[in-house]
Order: C-alpha cells, then structure tokens, then sequence
C-alpha cells in the first residue's frame, strides 16, 4: 500500500469521515484531524518518498492501540492510512493569545477561536499547508482591519464559506463551479457575485470587484470551524505582503505579531508551506492562475506524442522572478512546485531555496542541467548560476509558450501569443506583446505589438498613467505634456511631465517596450479608469471588468510592417495601435462610455490577433502569458481564431501567467539537449 513515486496532495476529509467527526458516538467525534486512506494530508507532511510514516511529521505521535489495529488491518479504511490519528493518540488542537500563551485545548479551543471570529478579531489558523489569517466576511470592520494591519489595500481576499448553499447564496455557482469547489483539491474558485448578496459578504473584502474568491472547508478542522460560524470568513494567506505564508506556530507568533489577536494550532508540523489554489471555470473549462495545494507537484506528463522531450536529463527550472514556480523534470514527467511568490524579500528567497531543496530530496534528483531566464537580476537566475550543474538560459516568452504546448501535448509547430506586462527580449528590449512561430526550441519572432517608451522603467508597473504618457509621447509628441484634458496628463504634476518629458525625448530611463500589458495599463489610464494601482495589472482587471455586453464595434488595430530597428530578432510586422489610440481618444472626446470604449479595445486584440495567425498561416495558434488570465480577452481570441480556422490552445493545469513559465523551461532545455 505503500506509495512509491506519487507524492499525491492532499484531499478534504471522505464523507465517512466526516460523518465519524459529526457522530456524537464515535470515538473520533469532533476530532479535527480525522482521515482515512481516502482523505488526509500527504505532500505538507511527506518528508521522504516513500510515502510511509515514519518518513512523515506524524512519526512522532505514536499510535493507541485502536488506532494501530486499524493501521494494520487489510479490511480496514484505515489500512495503512499514513496520518491516522484519534483523539488519544493524536495532534491536539490549541487556542493561543496573541504572545502565544495558550487559552484552551481541543474543543474549548475551537469554541474560543470561533468566538473571537464572531467578536471582530483576527485569528491565524494552522491549516494544511500554512497559516490562515480568518475573521467574518460579513464585519467590515473586521475586514478593513485585516487589510490595514496586512498592508493589503485593494487585493481582493478569499473566503471561506460554510457550505455550497451558503456559497450559493453570495455568487453565481455553475455545475462545473460546484464541482470544482467540492472536488479533493478544494481550491478557491473565481466566482460571478449573485445580484444580490444580502450582506453577506462586506464591500471591503474585494472592493468593486465582481467576482468573488471563495472556497469550501478542505479538512475536518475547517469543517468543524465553520459549522460552528454559520457564516462566511476571510481566509486571506498568514503573512505579511510579499512574505510566504507561515507554516510554523512558534514562527506565527512572531512573524504575524501585530496581525493576528488569536492563533488557532496544532502540534502536527508542516513540512513545506502550500498556499491555497486559485482556479475558474472559463470557456467549459476548469482553469489554475494559481497552482499550489491540492495540485503540486502532481506530475505532467511531457510527452507530446513524439516523445522528443519526454525523456532526456534531469532538468531543473528556476521560473520566473513574479510568482515563481521551480520545476524538475526526471524521466517522462515534470514537476512542478507550489506558488513560491514574488522574489522580492529575504524570506520569499529562502522559501525559494527550501522549495528547489525539498523537489529534489523528495524524488532524490540530480539535475544534469538548469534553466534560467535570460533576465541577470532575477534572483532565481542569480541561484542557477551559483548550482553546479550547467545553465541553460531561455527567453521569457518562448518559455511562455513552451509551457503551453507542453501542458497541450504538443508537438512541431505552432504560433505563441505570449502577452504580458514584461520579459526580457533576445534582443535586449522588454518584450510582451509578442507572436513567436515556435518548434521545439527553436522559435522566430515574426510580429510585436509596436514598440513604445515606458518613463521611469520598473516603475510604469504600478502606474497605468507613465505607460499612457509613454504611448501618447510616440503619437503626439511633446505636446501632449499640454494635454491637461487627458486623464494621464492630469493626473501628474507639472514638475513631473517636465522630467518625464525630458527623458522620453532622450530615451533615458524610459526603455522601450513591446508589452501588451503595458497597453492595457495605457487604455485604462487613457479610460480615466486609474491612474495608480496597488498592485501589477489591477488596472488591465478594472478595464476588463469595465467591458459593456453586445458591444460589436472594435478599434482599427492594424497589422503593419515593423519599424521598430533592424536587428536578428526584429520581426516582420507589428500590430500598430497608433489609429486605435486616435479612435479612442476620439471616443472619449465625445463622451463615448468607458463600458464601450473598454470593450471596443477588448475586440481590437481579438480581431488583430486573428488577424496575424492569418497573415502567418499556422493553424496552432498557443495562448500564454498573464494577459490569458483576462475572461473577455481570452474568449473573444478564441471565438475569432475559431472563427478564422484556427485550432487555439490555452492553459488548465499551470497557470497562463509566470506562475507556469518552469514548465516551459523545462520543456525547451530537454529540446536543446538533443541537439
Ligand atoms: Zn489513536
Ligand atoms: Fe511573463
């Protein structure tokens, strides 16, 4: 029964389970961490493969007799159940203050956490992978604390909510919704609000977002917690922004100091930290942006059907510097990690190097090889240089779509749309908005959006209005820093326009860009819709959000030929926005709604994008990039390539954004070992 390669999650507790921890007469009622062979946690306690106990953090509880009985019996559910446990034998539940005193034990301290949930507190939650930072959804008090003492204004949070009725209540639940929420990896499910939401759920927990983030209890103790509330929580990561979720109670205590008013542990140890899943159902099909527990690091089966990267050397892959995910690939599979996160604090890198360290002991690999992104400042680049195994370093996009032909099957040629904020190019520039004939390794960069200046560099991330000014500057000249009546231009100080001026006209510290990201970001800011955001593409979500029903009409985006400079890697043609910003601009001079306007940009991409794979004549056409993460983009570039003949591909299984771009690395490093 022992299982020998799998490293399979975990899944939320069987029916029987459940109904042992409901029944007032089983020796396991209300034991929060109740399993069986069906149910249990497996990859946050798994130290070493084999899966077997002594090789897991329930090595130190050693079983009662009546559970080691079960343990042992081949008729038994309980046959070799790993984690099996009871309440005499097993992890114990704790209630602490917030300097980790302890208030209560067991049930009196489920009771006592859910009372502070219901008084307007913060409780952290050991969960399976991590801390949960919990309160009530319907306190917006409560929610608005939790946001400010996090340092996360805008970012929608999850919730958690008791059952599917309940759930059903606050949004619009589909069949295959509800079958995502209810199935073993249990993730968080992107969700249509309902009209109608009866209070239910605070206007603070994703300001003027409709949709909701929610999820349904993944193990006994959620069960049990939220079966006590009766209402919606938020269960936001236990962390500060930026930093890992917190997996240790000791280490809770100190790193969420100030954040948390009540913990909520257990003496069950957490192997490696796994955040909670993001999926949505798009298109009739179920969809990650974030890929962690309940999903890795179950394997991907590389091999396209000619088996050209489904063996070769063991290869590990660094991911990208934004959501970064490692993977590993060893024989025909690959696999890849849990969302590590954004490599920006000390911390996220540590949990980089714990997560690379803990892939490899666990399938007791060696990798022959490593890939990196051709970015020198990523950190995860700077750790492959510093391994001893030979770098391999491939370019963002390519990697991009690599990752998207593999999860497909793929194999010889197709054309990659890979869209996003930024990577860097082959040729030095920052590329995004890039259309790649891909075959194997080998890819050609046959169109771009045309290229535009972004002031300040890094920092037009965070605001939409230096990629407008960027944008306006190439079309306009320097007379737009006069165009007070623009949006973009308003929302500077004139000091500001001056310098900015400056340094577009010199092309100092304002690089140039193909980023289709950045477009978006520009049309919004253009739309009057933001002008800062609190976080990267939060102003592409405002304008797709913004995006009117039965609209028809689209902006002119014309396929032209390439002036962006000559060079290997300049392509032949590039989609040229400029009479799509005059329309626009147009538009909004006329007082058109930003619903329309948003909408008419939205259908501009779909048709232009159509409109290359036509030019180019490939009947694949792969869609990757965190661009694809956007609905209404995503469904209007597969209506018009199916539309046009096309056979368009998008990702499921690892997400479109750099969260699935190791994937990709690993995919293009087998092709060139080949060779
Ligand atoms: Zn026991
Ligand atoms: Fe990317």
């Amino acid at each position: 029964m022992r299982s020998t390669r799998s490293c399979c999650p975990i899944s939320p507790p069987a029916v029987r389970a459940l109904r042992e921890v409901r029944d007032p007469a089983n020796r396991r009622h209300r034991y929060p961490f109740t399993n069986c062979t069906h149910c249990g946690p497996r990859f946050t306690i798994i130290e070493a493969l084999p899966y077997d106990r002594p090789a897991t953090t329930m090595k130190r509880f050693t079983m009662c007799r009546s559970c080691a009985s079960e343990y042992a019996d081949p008729a038994d559910r309980r046959f070799h159940a790993q984690p099996n446990a009871c309440p005499d034998c097993g992890p114990r539940l704790a209630l602490w203050s917030e300097n980790g005193v302890e208030l209560g034990s067991e049930d009196s301290a489920l009771a006592g956490a859910a009372e502070a949930i219901r008084e307007g507190r913060i409780v952290a939650v050991k969960g399976l992978g991590g801390f949960h930072l919990v309160c009530d959804a319907r306190n917006d008090a409560a929610v608005s604390a939790l946001r400010e003492r996090k340092h996360r204004l805008e970012k929608p949070l999850a919730l958690l909510f008791p059952d599917l009725e309940g759930l059903s209540r606050a949004c619009l639940v589909s069949d295959g919704e509800a079958r995502l929420l209810t199935s073993p990896q249990a993730p968080i499910v992107l969700l249509a609000r309902a009209a109608q939401t009866s209070g239910e759920v605070a206007a603070s927990v994703a300001p003027g977002n409709p949709y909701l983030g929610a999820m349904l209890p993944m193990t006994p103790l959620h069960h049990l917690l939220m079966a006590d509330l009766g209402f919606p929580v938020v269960a936001t990561s236990g962390n500060l922004s930026d930093e890992p979720i917190c997996t240790d109670e000791h280490e809770a205590v100190r790193r969420l100091a100030g954040l948390a008013d009540r913990f909520l542990v257990h003496d069950r140890p957490i192997v490696r930290h796994v955040d909670d899943s993001v999926a949505r159902v798009v298109l009739g099909r179920e969809g990650l942006i974030r890929r962690a527990r309940g999903y890795a690091p179950l394997p991907i089966e590389l091999d396209g059907g000619d088996g050209a990267v489904a063996s070769g050397p063991t290869v590990l892959a660094m991911g990208a510097h934004l959501k970064n995910t490692v993977a590993l690939a060893v024989g025909s599979q690959a696999f890849v990690s849990q969302h590590v996160g954004d490599l920006e604090t000390p911390e996220a890198l540590a949990a980089f190097r714990d997560v690379v360290a803990s892939l490899e002991g666990l399938y007791r690999a060696v990798p022959a090889l490593a890939v990196a992104d051709l970015h020198p400042d990523y950190v995860s680049t700077q750790h492959a240089l510093a391994g001893v195994a030979p770098v391999v370093r491939v370019q963002h996009h390519v990697a991009h779509v690599a990752a998207c032909v593999a999860e497909n099957q793929l194999a010889g040629p197709v054309l990659g749309v890979a869209w996003d904020g930024t990577g860097l190019g082959a040729d030095g520039t920052i590329w995004g908005g890039e259309f790649l004939a891909v075959d194997g390794a080998r890819f050609r960069r046959v169109a771009a959006l045309r290229p535009f200046r972004l002031p300040g560099g890094d920092a037009a991330a965070r605001e939409p209005r230096r990629a407008a000014l960027g944008i306006l500057h190439a079309i306009l000249g320097p007379t737009v820093l006069a165009r007070r009546d623009l949006a973009p231009i308003a929302a500077f100080e004139p000091s500001e326009l001056a310098v900015m001026g400056k340094a577009l006209e010199r092309g100092v510290n304002a690089p140039l860009t193909t980023s289709a990201g950045r477009l978006f970001d520009a049309v919004a800011s253009l739309a009057g819709l933001r002008q800062r955001a609190s976080f990267e593409g939060q102003a592409a979500m405002e304008l797709e959000w913004a995006c009117a029903e039965g609209e028809r009409d689209a902006y002119p985006l014309p396929l032209a030929a390439w002036t962006g400079g000559a060079g290997p890697h300049a392509p032949a043609w590039m989609l040229d926005w400029e009479p799509l910003l005059h329309a626009l601009l147009d538009d909004r001079a006329r007082g058109v709604e930003v619903s329309t306007v948003a909408r008419r940009f939205h259908a501009a991409l779909a048709r232009a994008i159509a409109a290359v794979a036509e030019r180019i004549g490939e009947k694949r056409v792969v869609l990757s990039g965190g661009c694809f993460q956007n609905r209404v983009l995503l469904e209007s570039v597969v209506a018009a390539l199916r539309a046009a003949g096309h056979e368009p591909y998008w990702h499921q299984r690892v997400p479109p954004n750099d969260g699935g771009l190791a994937l990709g690395q690993v995919a293009l490093a087998r092709h060139l070992a080949r060779h």
